[in-house]
């Protein structure tokens, strides 16, 4: 079935009759977005339903992936993109008397992340769909997605981010699909017809209401679902209190219920443990438990063949309670015993690590486990003796019982849980699969070495080359065709044309279209005027530590203080653009922000930098922002202290728009060198291994009396800028630590070597013809990191699962 121009323009007209009974000629754009969204969704509510039926015939084996984060953007475009619709939606909405950049430009974000790993869980949506796989993806319908960011006097300030008042549109909330979940309450046991029956009482009923969102495949008719699951109170209000006056009291349990669903967590790579985040947990993973077996025994009759036809893969360790709720499942509900419970549950969960950073390991406290959950409690008590005792047989070392112990001390340990559960258990780069392997779990790894694996992350290349930049894909088009679409390693016939003058300078002038393009935006968005001349050297992703934003920081400072000491100095014109949330609760995270812009007001405002230095915030950086800027960039600044960033997704969005690395060998940017070699990229820096040895002796405040140039940038940390503000915090930070090791991330030591990287930059591209052409190899060698790539990965060696060749 193909979709006109005019059906669709008769789909909108009838959606905005039937839904806000107006005409176009009255409509907002919200309303047109909504309109075409709606429309879409119809659709792909048709093939969904013929998907199903085609996976419930053929008995295939199900994909569930499991993520408290989908961190999706927009999905107008991206929708009628896979669907082929793109032109027809496009010229629809015109001849409706709109513009259609304008109407795509209306649909919220639907920031349901933080950062990365959100971003990940909905590219590998699009990849799961695209490769035919049947796949659900689960979460929470929170009220509200990651905070809006607006910058005041240099400082971040939060705004709440009510996304459903125009996203709604693509939900389809499916009440009779609700799923009861229980907290709290007390455990006993009974016996019934010589069985020892577990009897959960007095606990607390909240709803679990399933809003699924479909999501389509590129050049397939095959539909994936989404499923965000919303909370409610199953209890109307108690009109006994309301009837004394106690408004606010006979609400209560209703309210605490709702407030399940109501914010994501703001923090990226942090481990906080609040008793609300432990009921999303729950929440989450039981409502979704719940679905997926009363599904599998609708077709089934039983759950003894779960794991053959089902596999779940857990996003970090924030869905790991799946791993006791299923043995609950299996041996409360369906009557199993433990043995046959657990041989089924060790078969059908496979978990990815996402970070090596010891704050962001999930470690909860027993107390709130025993309140909260006491039947979950009994059985990771259980979970954890058994698995003790299988490690005390294997090792007889009480030093690794300790460190690979479900529960400990009253604290019970997420990862360890894992992996004493789950059938895998992957890093997310090369290197990063390697830490795990050899450090972080390393006495589980010489247990079960099998169990430990690696996928490289990808991202999903058709939104992130041939969706945002259609300047960039029509030239890959014109010299390999569109088989990269589909298949990501065709682009590495893009490597021929790297001595065609003409294809450069064609890449050269796309890069210098989207420049205008971003420079034009950014103007209209926050009022800054771009020097579109200069290099755009662009560092956007969460703020942390550990990405270094503060090395950059340091440089800018030292190329500022060269300017004051010979104004007329040779100087290539360079644009420093930084784009970050930081977690509120984040203090260090937010003063580098307020430093930042700091900078950039003195830099910006200051004659001798005109036309050649300029720094600029970028606020309120999300994934509609970055569809802007990625193929505007020029420079990537990937610049993490090595063996930290687990994989980064970012770099690879970069690369794949032919923005030159700037970075250090961690995460991914290993895999990255291993491809384009030295001369493709600008490698700088500590290896993982050599700042694992250099921690054991560092001392950052020698090599601040050693280097000059890096003792004048610091102490300009003390005096500030013209706003007055001094980051002394920071310089003291990086010196003497305080409540941490002194500079724990090693900017100082990996300074001189960055420095000289970014003049290789500056150099470089002078030389046009040369940047060009790395830029082509750049683009060229991207396509391993698609995230079609990693679905088969993932597909071949975890799941085993057939999907699209
Ligand atoms: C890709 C992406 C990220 C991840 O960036 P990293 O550089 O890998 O940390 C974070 N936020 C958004 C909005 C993204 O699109």
């Amino acid at each position: 079935m193909t979709y006109t121009k005019d059906a669709l323009k008769e789909a909108i007209q009838q959606k905005l009759r039937l839904n806000y009974g107006c005409t176009e000629k009255q409509a907002t754009d919200g309303e047109i977005m909504k309109a075409c969204a709606l429309a879409l969704r119809d659709i792909m509510a048709v093939r969904s339903v013929d998907t199903q039926e085609k996976t419930q015939e053929q008995q295939e084996k199900r994909v569930h992936y499991m993520s408290l984060e989908f961190l999706m953007g927009r999905s107008l475009m991206k929708n009628a993109y896979n669907l082929g619709i793109l032109p027809q939606l496009t010229q629809a909405v015109e001849e409706l008397g709109f513009s259609a950049p304008d109407i795509f430009d209306m649909e919220p974000d639907a920031g349901l992340g933080n950062g990365g790993l959100g971003r990940l869980a909905a590219c590998y949506l699009d990849s799961m769909t695209t490769l035919d796989i049947p796949a659900t993806g689960y979460s929470i319908c929170y009220e509200l997605g990651i905070f809006k960011q607006k910058i005041v006097d240099g400082q971040q300030v939060e705004l709440p981010d009510d996304w459903l008042n125009l996203g709604d549109a693509w939900l389809m909330p499916k009440p009779q699909e609700a799923e009861e979940i229980h907290f709290g309450g007390r455990v006993r046991t009974r016996w019934d017809n010589g069985h020892l029956m577990v009897v959960h009482e007095d606990y607390t009923r909240v709803l679990a209401i399933p809003c699924d969102m479909l999501v389509a495949g590129y050049n397939t008719d095959h539909v994936n679902t989404l499923r965000l699951w919303d909370a409610k109170s199953p209890k109307p209000i108690d009109m006994q209190l309301f009837s004394q006056g106690q408004y606010l009291k006979a609400n209560e349990e209703r309210a605490m219920a709702d407030s399940i669903s109501t914010i994501l967590y703001p923090e990226d790579n942090h481990y906080e443990g609040k008793s609300l985040r432990l009921k999303q947990q729950y929440f989450f993973v039981s409502a979704t438990l719940q679905s997926i077996t009363r599904q599998h025994i609708q077709t089934y009759g039983t759950l003894k063949n779960f794991h053959e036809k089902n596999v779940i893969q857990i996003n970090d360790t924030h869905p790991a309670l799946v791993i006791p709720e299923l043995m609950r499942i299996l041996i409360d509900d369906a009557g199993l015993s433990w043995d046959e419970a657990w041989d089924i549950t060790r078969h059908s969960v496979a978990y990815t690590n996402h970070t090596v950073l010891a704050e962001a390991l999930e470690s909860w406290p027993q107390q709130l486990f025993e309140t909260l959950l006491p039947r979950i409690w009994q059985i990771m008590q259980e979970i954890a003796r058994r698995w003790q005792q299988k490690v005390d047989d294997f090792y007889h070392d009480p030093k690794k019982t300790e460190k690979m112990a479900v529960i400990w001390d009253g604290v019970v340990h997420m990862a360890n849980l894992c992996i004493a559960g789950g059938m895998a258990v992957n890093g997310v780069s090369a290197l990063h699969s390697d830490i795990l392997r050899r450090d972080v779990f390393r006495d589980a790894c010489g247990m079960e070495p099998d169990k430990f694996r690696n996928v490289t992350n990808g991202v999903d290349h058709r939104r992130w080359i041939s969706q945002i930049n259609p300047g960039l894909d029509g030239l890959i088009r014109d010299c390999i065709g569109d088989g990269y679409l589909t298949h990501a390693g065709c682009l590495s016939d893009l490597d021929r044309f790297a001595g065609d003058a003409a294809v450069l300078s064609r890449l050269e002038q796309i890069k210098g279209d989207n420049k205008q393009a971003f420079a034009r935006w950014a103007k209209r968005q926050q009022g800054v005027t771009l020097n579109t001349d200069a290099i755009f050297n662009v560092q956007v992703k969460r703020l942390h530590e550990y990405k270094r934003q503060l090395l950059n920081v340091l440089h800018i400072i030292s190329l500022y203080q060269q300017l004051q000491d010979d104004p007329n100095m040779d100087f290539r014109p360079q644009t420093f653009l930084f784009g970050a949330k930081a977690a509120p609760g984040y203090a260090v995270a937010k003063r580098i922000i307020r430093l930042i812009n700091s900078l950039a007001d003195q830099i910006n405002s200051d004659p001798i930098c005109r036309d050649k230095l300029q720094v600029v915030f970028l606020e309120n950086y999300r994934v509609s922002m970055a569809e802007m800027l990625m193929p505007a960039s020029e420079v990537s600044q990937q610049i993490s202290t090595a063996g930290k960033e687990a994989s980064g997704t970012g770099n690879m969005k970069f690369m794949m728009n032919g923005a030159l690395t700037l970075g250090t060998l961690d995460g991914a940017n290993v895999e990255m060198h291993q491809v384009l070699g030295d001369e493709n990229m600008f490698l700088f820096g500590l290896t993982a291994d050599e700042a694992a040895r250099l921690r054991q002796s560092y001392d950052p405040y020698l090599l601040y009396t050693r280097d000059p140039v890096l003792h004048r940038v610091l102490d300009q940390l003390k005096t500030g800028f013209r706003d007055g503000v001094s980051y002394e915090d920071l310089y003291q930070r990086l010196l003497y630590g305080a409540d941490c090791p002194a500079d724990q991330y090693l900017l100082l030591a990996d300074f001189a070597s960055y420095c000289a990287a970014s003049h290789r930059v500056v150099d470089t591209y002078a030389d046009r013809e040369k940047w060009n052409r790395m830029s082509l190899h750049n683009i060229a060698r991207s396509g391993i990191f698609s995230a079609d790539r990693s679905i088969a990965d993932y597909a071949d060696t975890i799941w085993h699962v057939p999907y699209k060749k």
